[in-house]
């Protein structure tokens, strides 16, 4: 048997096409290993006012406080809804997939009465009702709604844009929060068009770097609304963290060498130009949609309005168990793929793609699943979805201007 070596030949270029945490770039694993500096001096300081200054463009925003937590994206739900809401407050939030559950399942932890929409998974954002809940809602009792950008489960995009204009049609004065971890910095965001009153991101999966920031975003609205919020909060807390970094310092030691990669992954996005790295996962997105079609597999996405260009999930034919294929892919090829979550698993999995990510990378993985489902005795011609992503890909904006990855 041929072994491809995975943990040998590539320990330094990992190929993973899980939705997060993604492939980190050698220029991102160097910028990670600086050394460490006096976080009480001016070089802190150097370091940590333009990175939060960077960080507004990739939420779209011109003036929200932005903010770098040590902790992971679960942690920013964490510290947006004990910052900004208190106990007993009511929230509105869909469920449609393992994500915005788990989000549900925190706020009734803190307390929250939680108004849930639940939908089918694989469907978009339920705007039609939650305008509905919101303009049956005459006491104004809806604090905040509560939207899961990209559901990473389902390979849905939620449209906020439209979330926003049902929450206008009913002027209604709640916030809008979102949770864009497998979103941002891949997908377009627009928190002040869309008047988005909290982001919360994580560093491992558009960022390209590891694991272990919590990046977040308030708008003006919701920093106004700090002082009056009730739930407790201590290491997250969003004023210890302002009035610390607003003078260059940081409210505890923080995690310098993530800070480097940030610093380093903004120079990378800014270099390829955020036009041109949304629009490279749009068009990495749409070969990968093109390729599932030609193996005749279905997406879980319903809806093409709502297609993820960060993440496809892909059901199984009904006789599979999708964790097979999982296994079998990563034991014979040194490859993975995201298992299906929740009531998709063993049904469906996940190509994640995003952050550092080149069409060749992902003609690479596109064609080691066509080898592991055929190995398993899937009706799947070799070649066929690489051949429908190779036409796309070959046909899509080239751009001049585009760099991408530039080193
Ligand atoms: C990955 C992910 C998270 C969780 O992030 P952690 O960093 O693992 O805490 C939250 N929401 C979505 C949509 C995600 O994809």
């Amino acid at each position: 048997m041929i072994s491809d070596l995975g943990e040998v030949y590539m320990s330094a270029q990992n190929p993973i096409f899980i939705p997060g945490p993604t492939n980190t770039p050698d220029r991102l694993r160097q910028a990670m290993q600086g050394q460490n500096i006096d976080h009480r001096s001016p070089e802190f300081a150097d370091l940590i006012i333009p990175l939060l200054d960077g960080l507004r463009p990739v939420f779209g925003s011109s003036d929200a406080a932005t903010m770098i937590f040590p902790a992971t994206g679960t942690a920013g739900w964490e510290a947006v809804v004990s910052n900004l809401l208190s106990a007993g407050d009511r929230v509105l939030m869909p469920r449609y997939g393992v994500f915005s559950a788990r989000w549900i399942e925190l706020c009734h932890r803190h307390g929250l009465l939680v108004d849930v929409i639940d939908c089918a998974w694989g469907d978009g954002v339920p705007v039609a009702q939650i305008e509905a809940r919101l303009a049956a809602d005459h006491q104004r009792r809806i604090k905040a709604v509560l939207i899961t950008h990209n559901e990473t489960t389902t390979g849905v995009r939620a449209d906020l844009e439209a979330v926003r204009a049902a929450m206008d049609a009913t002027s209604h004065p709640a916030m809008l929060f979102a949770d864009a971890v497998s979103s941002l910095a891949s997908i377009d965001f627009r928190m002040d068009e869309w008047r988005v009153d909290a982001v919360v991101a994580g560093s491992q999966k558009g960022f390209m770097l590891n694991p272990g920031l919590a990046i977040i975003a308030l708008s003006q609205k919701a920093l106004a609304q700090m002082p009056a919020a009730g739930l407790y909060r201590s290491f997250f807390s969003i004023a210890d963290m302002l009035a610390a970094t607003r003078d260059g310092g940081y409210p505890y030691t923080p995690p310098t060498q993530l800070l480097y990669g940030l610093r380093e992954s903004l120079a990378m996005l800014q270099a390829e130009g955020l036009a041109n790295v949304y629009a490279r996962h749009d068009n990495i997105a749409e070969g990968v949609r093109k390729a599932v079609a030609a193996w005749g597999l279905s997406l879980v996405a319903r809806d093409p309005s709502c297609y993820s260009n960060t993440v496809s999930a892909v059901y199984v034919p009904a006789d599979r168990d999708a964790a097979r294929l999982n296994q079998h892919m990563a034991a014979a090829y040194g490859v993975s793929v995201g298992v299906g979550l929740g009531q998709l698993q063993g049904k469906s999995f996940r190509i994640g793609h995003l952050g550092a990510l080149t069409r060749p990378m992902m003609l690479s993985g596109l064609a080691t699943l066509e080898m592991a489902m055929l190995d398993l005795g899937y009706p799947i011609e070799l070649g066929s979805g690489v051949a429908a992503a190779q036409t796309h890909y070959r046909e899509g904006d080239q751009s001049p201007n585009s760099t991408p990855l530039a080193a």
